[in-house]
């Protein structure tokens, strides 16, 4: 297995193919060799990102079948279920990267700065309700602070606040994931997709 700043420089130069609109032949080559991974796979990094269908992370990083090991969930929320997922890949597989992923215009958040505006005219599903609940402790402080007027930087500041927290989250909440980073068989990082540049801008 290759290390955590392997697989970040990787990655980078993935997102870096994408954003020129070029494709890596290793990436398609490796994209037909569906038989090469029915014995196993070996996920170099575990990316949690939004399920929001302009954010693939196997398309924006330029990577191929058996490359990522995805969780996708609206807002890039960690609730258990989340935590369990990057607890197994890391343990099962030994990937040595976990990047949460955040991105521009994100739907879920700004549905959470909705809801803290008018919190009367909550509509939503209690199911729904679970995933903004999840956001609203992280951005409540910024929208009640008043330090961004103007709505756009306002959500801006509150996707960068919802992918730390939920960085945070998984680097302390639990204890297997914590150990192998004390170790140094794991990195968690945070990240953030931009829909206007395709860029993904990185946080160490
Ligand atoms: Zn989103």
């Amino acid at each position: 297995m290759i290390t955590a700043n392997e697989a970040l420089a990787r990655l980078k130069a993935g997102n870096q193919r994408f954003m020129s609109g070029v494709r890596s032949l290793e990436t398609d080559i490796k994209s037909t060799n569906r038989a090469g991974f029915v014995g196993g796979q070996e996920p170099f990094a575990i990316v949690l990102g939004c399920s929001d269908s302009r954010v693939p992370a196997e398309i924006i990083f330029d990577q191929g079948l058996g490359d990522l090991f995805v969780i996708r969930v609206a807002g890039n929320i960690v609730a258990p279920s989340q935590v369990g997922s990057v607890e197994f890949a890391a343990e099962q597989f030994g990937t040595p990267l976990v990047v949460v992923l955040g991105h521009s215009k994100c739907g879920a958040v700004t549905a959470t700065l909705n809801e803290l505006k008018n919190p009367s005219q909550a509509t939503s599903s209690s199911n729904v309700m679970s995933i903004v609940n999840r956001i609203r402790p992280s951005i409540q402080p910024l929208f009640e602070s008043g330090v961004h007027q103007d709505p756009d930087k306002l959500l801006t500041a509150c996707i960068h606040a919802n992918m730390l927290a939920a960085t945070n989250h998984l680097r302390h909440g639990s204890q297997i994931l914590e150990q192998l980073v004390m170790k140094g068989d794991l990195k968690i990082i945070g990240a953030k997709y931009s829909l206007e540049t395709g860029e993904v801008t990185f946080f160490e």
